[in-house]
């Protein structure tokens, strides 16, 4: 094999001791290559066609990429709202960061790679459902133009991986901004290392927000930096009918990115207190939840910067409050602009655009209309001609037709032309999302008899989520009689 250059640059591993522990992968038995992302590796720079041969070895961690350093990132979190000083990568190893074709720096991580000195009792290792799931899903929102980390690669070990059963081994290869989370800082924090947290916050700074460098108050440029995405990717998600299951503030991304697909699902039927994780008992993390968790874990980065966000307590707790209660406004603001978007209306804010866009819900809920088809099929509606297709969403046509004048009525007010709003509004409300049921029929298959078809199938059609794709038109529907998820597993 000929030695191919990568643009690795390691800036992680240059940060002094106690933010990482050194650790190799763990070398697996047999790994066998189930997915590679070409035109991802091609992006970042990598050597795609040597990968697509030798990606076995390199994506299970029994060979290492030139230029890689090994590591695994220290880190605290809140689960579930219960707060652990040291969590830590326990089954995920940072290769490296590699800077892209377009100037940015990616991280290369491994998940499942092996044990690291924050395994705790785990294994290290990941199951190969849940490394399918976070591929597919991570990759439809990207495709949907969500924030989020990315799928590299995936193989299967060759080794058995013990849960409830004994589930085949995989890992997943993930690319992220970077994986600075809330939990990163709390770590320092809960240490009572000051000069760490510094030290955090610079680097945290110079890599996702280098405008904020000069600012007098770092800090806390920075924490409204973070509400600021966070608030942005939360009404994103909503949009788009995501729960992510797990938003403990290890799972919390400093770049504002999607991070940590565990038991995340998409609603079929719209219904907002809907949860779907097998460990969300109290249901902490339900769909209508998110906004408010997300300024929830935003105070706890705030606590985690208090010493440094003013020149005493009283001051830079003032501060902080400033920040946790404007994301609120932030997160109205961005909410309020995609779901006008997805109706059709743009331009200025209004009480009565929100007003439509809630009784729509309202009607979805009341009728478990299906949250994806229903939006989808409202640019046909535009013309009385065309409503047919979403009326039959609905068991009780009467109040949505009543609903559809009142939007008609509006919609002549801003002489927008028909056809230019239809395609706006198809190009953000999707046909196609990562439909529970058929990620779980593709894992089945996979698990069973290492089908990887509808695997495959599925990675296809979610690519472009908003062109219809009449070939695969049986992806866009939802889940029939017997086929519907009720819960999703943790990725443990
Ligand atoms: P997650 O729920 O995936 O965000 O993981 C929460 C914490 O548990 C992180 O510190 C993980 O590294 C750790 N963890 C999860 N699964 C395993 C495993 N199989 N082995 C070791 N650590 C794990
Ligand atoms: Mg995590």
């Amino acid at each position: 094999m000929t030695e191919t250059v990568i643009p690795f640059d390691n800036s992680y591993a240059r940060l002094p001791a106690p933010f990482f522990t050194r650790v190799e992968p763990t070398a697996v038995e047999a790994p066998v290559l189930i997915a590679f992302n070409r035109p991802l590796a091609e992006e970042l720079g990598l050597d795609a066609a040597m990968l697509e041969r030798e990606g076995a070895a390199y994506f299970s961690g029994n060979r290492l990429l030139p230029g890689a350093e090994p590591l695994a990132m220290a880190y605290a979190g809140h689960q579930f709202g219960h707060f652990v000083p040291l969590l830590g990568d326990g089954r995920a190893i940072l290769l490296g960061e590699v800077i892209d074709r377009l100037g940015r720096r990616r991280d290369i991580q491994l998940k499942g790679g092996g044990p690291t000195p924050y395994s705790r009792r785990g294994d290290g290792r990941a199951a190969l459902g849940p490394v399918l799931r976070e591929y597919l899903v991570s990759e439809a929102m990207h495709a949907l133009g969500l924030p989020t980390t990315r799928a590299l690669a995936a193989v299967v070990t060759g080794e058995p991986v013990y849960r409830e059963e004994v589930l085949p081994g995989a890992v997943l290869t993930r690319v992220a901004a970077s994986h600075l989370r809330v939990g990163t800082f709390q770590h320092f924090a809960a240490r009572g290392d000051e000069a760490a947290l510094r030290q955090l916050t610079d680097y945290a700074i110079a890599r996702h927000y280098p405008e904020l460098q000069d600012d007098p108050v770092p800090a806390l440029a920075l924490l409204k930096a973070v509400a600021e995405r966070q608030a942005f990717l939360i009404a994103r998600w909503l949009s788009i009918g995501f729960i992510h299951g797990v938003m403990n503030t290890d799972n919390f991304s400093i770049s504002g990115e999607t991070i940590d697909f565990g038991p995340c699902a998409f609603l079929d039927a719209y219904d907002p207190e809907k949860v779907f994780s097998s460990i969300d008992r109290g249901g902490r993390y339900a769909y209508q939840n998110q906004p408010a968790i997300g300024q929830w874990n935003l105070a706890r980065l705030a606590e985690a910067l208090l010493p440094l966000l003013g020149p005493d307590e009283s001051s830079a707790v003032d501060a902080a409050n400033a920040v946790i209660a404007d994301y609120g406004h932030r997160f109205q603001h961005h909410w309020s602009a995609a779901m006008r978007a997805k109706i059709g209306l743009d331009g200025a804010d209004n009480p009565e655009d929100l007003e439509l866009v809630r009784d729509l819900l309202g009607l979805m809920q009341a009728q478990a209309a299906d949250f994806t088809l229903t939006f989808r099929s409202l640019a046909k509606a535009i013309g009385e001609s065309g409503e047919h297709d979403m009326l039959t969403l609905f068991k009780d046509a009467e109040p949505v037709t009543a609903w559809l004048a009142r939007w008609r009525a509006r919609l002549g007010r801003d002489g927008r032309a028909a056809a230019d709003r239809a395609a706006a509004m198809q190009a953000v409300n999707p046909a196609f999302i990562p439909r529970n049921h058929r990620i779980e029929q593709a894992i089945a298959a996979a698990q069973a008899e290492a089908d990887f078809s509808l695997f495959e199938a599925l990675r296809t059609v979610l690519a472009h989520p908003y062109e219809d794709q009449p070939a695969l038109a049986r992806f866009a529907e939802p889940p029939g009689a017997g086929e519907e998820v009720l819960r999703t597993f943790c990725g443990t």
